[in-house]
């Protein structure tokens, strides 16, 4: 089965969204292989955003991202990776479907809830960095 790492980002924490995320991915069969509350470092966090670095929103991004506790998640099944791209929606909330995390919960695309790994590499880089023991 293949795996994707999510992330319940500091928004979603903050707003106690993290059981409505784990719900839905729960409830389309996704498994829990890892999760951990953390606040990252800037240095993982630049890591993990690093084909972001150099836009104009990435200090934002960072600052954002580095501003809380997350919750970070393996899930494994089956296409896992766009499993779960499909249940979190597009990235810009207010385009995202009704129906999806983002299209039901969020508004902004700088507080967007959740991310999942969007390919396989991308996939075991994230989960490498977040859980080097897996
Ligand atoms: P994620 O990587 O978080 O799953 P994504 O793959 O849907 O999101 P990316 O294009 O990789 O979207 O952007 C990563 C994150 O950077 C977005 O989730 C969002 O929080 C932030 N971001 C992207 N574009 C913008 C923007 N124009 N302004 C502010 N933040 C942005």
């Amino acid at each position: 089965a293949e795996r994707s790492l999510v992330l319940v980002k500091p928004d979603g924490v903050a707003r106690g969204l993290v059981g409505e995320v784990v719900s839905r991915l729960e409830a389309k069969g996704l498994r829990l292989v890892a999760a951990e509350l953390r606040t990252l470092t800037a240095e993982v966090a630049e890591t993990h955003y690093a084909e972001h670095q150099g836009k104009p929103f990435f200090a934002g991004l960072v600052e954002f991202i580095t501003g809380g506790p997350l919750l970070a998640l393996v899930v494994e099944g089956p296409r896992a990776i766009e499993a779960f791209r499909a249940l979190a929606g597009a990235t810009d909330p207010v385009k995202a479907a009704p129906g999806t995390i983002r299209g039901d919960l969020a508004l902004e695309v700088g507080e967007n809830i959740v991310h999942g790994s969007d390919s396989p590499e991308s996939a075991a880089r994230e989960i490498a960095l977040f859980f080097p023991n897996l």
